[in-house]
Order: structure tokens, then C-alpha cells, then sequence
């Protein structure tokens, strides 16, 4: 066995697109004995977390709660709305837009894809087009992915439900913001949203294992319309208990409602439009730091325009020297674990190497921020990839006039 190298005692961090950071607090919270699920505080607890999480989503209407990851949210929203049959419209710009739209298929939804590529944000024209040809409105969903991680790329949901607007087309509008929420500025009832998917290991800040789905009157219509809806899945009783254990039909996640309690208690604490704000300066750094690295190197920002950016993720392209060997040289080295690429290229394809990922969403601040970046500077320096000088200069000038 080799020595461990000199600089990687210490803490390590862990900066990949989810699951976060998670405050001490937390892990605090979540630290104690099985606690009683039929009496006591946990009950309280259980109801106190809905309204606090409508505040993050910014609705007034409701939500529902799972034991589950994100996938489960995204079958969550399909078991409530799509029927076998019924059809469902994709606008993809990442894999994740795939994966949701692989859950339909998989529940005998007709899926229709509208692949915009991995670099730019979804054509609302393209789109208003497939929905005006859809005269028949036969389309019941439209599955818009809010960021997608794979490419960090962040589309425009409010434009989209300008498009179902203005060709007066009556499907649902359902967001994934499994990435987005708590770190990207997000809507939902002044959006137009009707359905939106989260978990809870992204900006919420909690382990994976709790999933939610919001969802407004209309979109409980269509629920109600339904021919039939799994009792797992149906978000009916879930978003009305009557009784504790429906909140999860069956044993609640109980350590995670101590774990989301106080990462609620800390998100409100600072206030939702503080931690956007946080999240788009800190974003703007790591981008300045980027751009600088960029001007006289080989690594890239995968989305060209900030505006298309997402302030949670950032998706790098960097061939040779590769993504890869950067990881692994500043994870072995200095405890920095830096994303892997997703979807970028196809698994076992020698240009999957050439790409990484940044996660700054949830309990991040501008000391780790500028750590990562530091630790990126020290792997190209110790790799000999060639870079434009001063990208740390740059952050510190973001953060430090934010
Ligand atoms: C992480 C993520 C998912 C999948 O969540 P899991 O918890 O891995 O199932 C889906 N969509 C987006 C945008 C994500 O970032």
C-alpha cells in the first residue's frame, strides 16, 4: 500500500450535483433513537413540513410526500395524471428529460420527444408548433425538466407556459426540479406550473429518501379523471391525511423528517430569495473562474449563454488532460470529489472522459466555493493542463462585490 499523499488529511468535501452538503444540523437532527410513529412529536413534525415546503415552490396548493428518490417522483406525477395510452410531450435537453420520459413510456404512456441537444436551452417555437399541430389535443403533459444536471443547462418554465398559453393548448405543465429547487429561482403558481417533482437530497439538503410532488386544482382534476390510480402512488390521501400513516402509506421516513424540519428551519432562516441569491453569486463566480481558465486552455463551459445556466450545476468539458484524470488526481490528493460527466457521451465511449460536473447546490458558502476552485487550479497545476492565469482572482472579485 501506498502513503496516502500529504495534503489529503483532513475534511473532505464532496461537490457533485447531489446528493449536497449537508449542514451539521442535520445531521444533528437526525442523530437519535426510533422515535414512536403513532404519538408524539413526529406527528407534529409530519404536519408542520407541507406548508414550509409549499414556501420553498412558492404555491399555494399542495403536496405530496413519498419514501423514495427523485425517479419516484417522476412516477409519483405519471401515476396520478397519464393513463396507459395517453400521450405525453418531452422537450429534452439532458438525460433527464429521457429518464422521465422512460418512466412514461414505462407506465403505457405514447411518449413524443423533442430532443434540443445538450448545450442550449429548450426552442419554444419548436414547441408551439408540435402543440398547435396537436389539434386534436391528444398531448395531456408536458414533461419539462427545470435544470437539467447532466448538462446544467436551466430552461425557461415560465416562457413555456406563455407557449401552452398562446396556443391555448389545455395539457398539464409538470416540472422536474429535483435539481432547481431551494438553489434556482423557481415559481410555481405565478409560472403557471401544475405539477412539479422534487427530492430532497438536492437544495433541500437532506439525505435521498424523501420525494414530493406539488400539484394544483387543475392537475388534481385530471387526477380525479383518472380511470384508475395505484394506491401507492396516489397522491389523494398523501396530501390529506386523515390519518398519520397516510402521509407515506405505511412507516414514515422518520429521521428524515427530523433531517427535513431543520433544513426547512435553515432555508427559511435565511430566506428563499437569500438562498437564490446566494446560489447566483456564488454561480457567477465559479463561472468567472471558468470563463478565465478557458480563455488560453482547453476546458470549457458546456452552456455558452449564463442566462441558460443553472446556479446549482455546472457541466465542464475538458478532453485531455481529461475530466477524468482531474477528478481522480484532486479527489486522491486534496479530498475534493468533483461530478462525473452524465449523458454526455455514451457509457464505455473513451469521450466520456472528457467530461465533469460541478454541484454547488444547498449548504454551500464562499469559502467552498473558492476551495473547489482552488482545488480544481491545484489539480491542472499538478496535471500540466494549460489554463488562462487568474480564474481565482476573478471569483474572489464576484464574491467579494456580491
Ligand atoms: C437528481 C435528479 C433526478 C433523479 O433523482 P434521483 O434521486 O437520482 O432518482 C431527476 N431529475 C433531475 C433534474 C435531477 O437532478
Amino acid at each position: 500500500m501506498s502513503t496516502p499523499p500529504i495534503a489529503s488529511f483532513g475534511r473532505d468535501y464532496l461537490a457533485i450535483p447531489g446528493p449536497s452538503v449537508m449542514p451539521e444540523a442535520v445531521l444533528q437532527a437526525m442523530h437519535r433513537a426510533a422515535p414512536n410513529i403513532y404519538a408524539g412529536e413526529l406527528i407534529d413534525i409530519a404536519a408542520s413540513l407541507a406548508p414550509d415546503l409549499k414556501r420553498v415552490a412558492r404555491t399555494d396548493g399542495h403536496v405530496a410526500m413519498y419514501v423514495g428518490n427523485g425517479h419516484a417522483a417522476w412516477e409519483a406525477a405519471l401515476a396520478n395524471t397519464i393513463a396507459p395510452g395517453d400521450k405525453v410531450l418531452v422537450p429534452a435537453t439532458g438525460r433527464f428529460a429521457h429518464g422521465w420520459g422512460d418512466m412514461a413510456e414505462g407506465l403505457g404512456a405514447e411518449v413524443e420527444i423533442l430532443d434540443f441537444g445538450k448545450r442550449t436551452p429548450m426552442d419554444m417555437d419548436r414547441i408551439a408548433e408540435t402543440l398547435r399541430a396537436d389539434t386534436g389535443h391528444k398531448i395531456k403533459a408536458v414533461l419539462a425538466v427545470h435544470v437539467d444536471t447532466s448538462t446544467s443547462i436551466r430552461n425557461d418554465i415560465s416562457a413555456l407556459r406563455g407557449v401552452l398559453d398562446a396556443v391555448d393548448h389545455p395539457a398539464l405543465l409538470m416540472a422536474d426540479c429535483i435539481a432547481s429547487l431551494g438553489c434556482d429561482v423557481f415559481e410555481m403558481d405565478a409560472w403557471g406550473v401544475d405539477v412539479m417533482v422534487a427530492g430532497c437530497q438536492k437544495g433541500l439538503m437532506v439525505p435521498p429518501g424523501m420525494a414530493f410532488v406539488f400539484f394544483n386544482d387543475k392537475a388534481d382534476a385530471v387526477r380525479t379523471a383518472m380511470p384508475r390510480v395505484s394506491r401507492y402512488w396516489d397522491w389523494s390521501p398523501r396530501a390529506n391525511p386523515q390519518e398519520f400513516y397516510m402521509y407515506w402509506c405505511g412507516t414514515a421516513p422518520t429521521h428524515h423528517l427530523y433531517g427535513l424540519r431543520t433544513a426547512l428551519d435553515i432555508i427559511h432562516g435565511e430566506g428563499i430569495e437569500a438562498v437564490w441569491k446566494r446560489h447566483a453569486l456564488l454561480a457567477r463566480a465559479i463561472w468567472a473562474a471558468c470563463e478565465t481558465w478557458s480563455d488560453g486552455g482547453p476546458l470549457e463551459l458546456n452552456v455558452a449563454d449564463p442566462n441558460n445556466r443553472s446556479c446549482a450545476v455546472t457541466a465542464l468539458r475538458l478532453a485531455s488532460p481529461n475530466g477524468t484524470a482531474l477528478r481522480d488526481w484532486v479527489e486522491h490528493n486534496i479530498g475534493l470529489t468533483l461530478g462525473i460527466g452524465l449523458g454526455m457521451a455514451p457509457p464505455g465511449d473513451p469521450a466520456w472522459h472528457g467530461f465533469f460536473r460541478l454541484g454547488h447546490m444547498g449548504h454551500v458558502n464562499g469559502h467552498m466555493i473558492m476551495g473547489m476552485l482552488g482545488g480544481i487550479e491545484t489539480g491542472f497545476s499538478a496535471l500540466g493542463i494549460s489554463r488562462g492565469q487568474g480564474a481565482l482572482d476573478a471569483a474572489a472579485k464576484v464574491i467579494a462585490s456580491g
